[in-house]
């Protein structure tokens, strides 16, 4: 089947803090998960959030602290966490392509599904885009459970609203979960 997205928007808005309205004309808000847990993954990190901020169609880069956290449904030592809020003019599909290369750059494998990873970006948040693809699925549909997605993104707007509820009472409910700021 051709990949023909279905984009509407939720009943509930997701992104729809005080920054959820597009800054510029043309722009777009998008929410990113970064995550890695293999070789010097501050150090990739921080590589990553300076290719983001480089990349064509991408501006106004703002990122969270970084969270040691446990791995979840993934193996090997722990994981560092961040997100980080951009400003773009690429569509969702575009935005998927500049991170899975920005993956790649920073030596990016799948040899199976959820191995330890020396980075992983997720795209969160888009707008109030809605779209069910079998590349894209937006929002992301696991991250409303997730200690070290919701930390993050609570760090950079508490206010902000997934589709499940707000980032704050989300994150609450993940309080088992081992997940410290550095
Ligand atoms: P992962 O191994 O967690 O990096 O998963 C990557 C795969 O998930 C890729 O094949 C993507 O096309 C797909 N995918 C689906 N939705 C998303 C999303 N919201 N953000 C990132 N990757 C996604």
């Amino acid at each position: 089947m051709a990949e023909s997205p279905s984009i509407g928007t939720g009943k509930a808005p997701a992104g729809s803090g005080p920054d959820a309205a597009p800054g510029r004309a043309g722009a777009h808000i998008a929410w990113i998960g970064l995550g890695a847990n293999l070789g010097d993954a501050l150090a990739t990190l921080q590589a990553a959030v300076q290719d983001l901020t480089h990349a064509d169609g991408i501006a106004a880069v703002t990122v969270s602290r970084f969270f040691r956290t446990a791995p979840v449904d993934s193996s090997g030592p722990p994981y560092l966490n961040a997100a980080a809020r951009v400003l773009t003019t690429l569509d969702p599909l575009a935005l998927l392509d500049t991170l899975q290369r920005i993956e790649t750059t920073h030596g990016r494998e799948r040899p199976y599904r959820n191995a330890p990873r020396t980075l992983d970006l997720d795209l969160l948040l888009f707008d109030d885009v809605v779209m069910d693809t079998p590349r894209l699925v937006i929002p992301h549909p696991r991250m409303h459970e997730r200690g070290f997605v919701l930390a993050p993104l609570c760090d950079l707007d508490p206010s902000l609203r997934l589709p499940q509820g707000d980032v704050t009472s989300l994150l609450r409910a993940c309080a088992a979960q081992d997940v410290v700021a550095l």
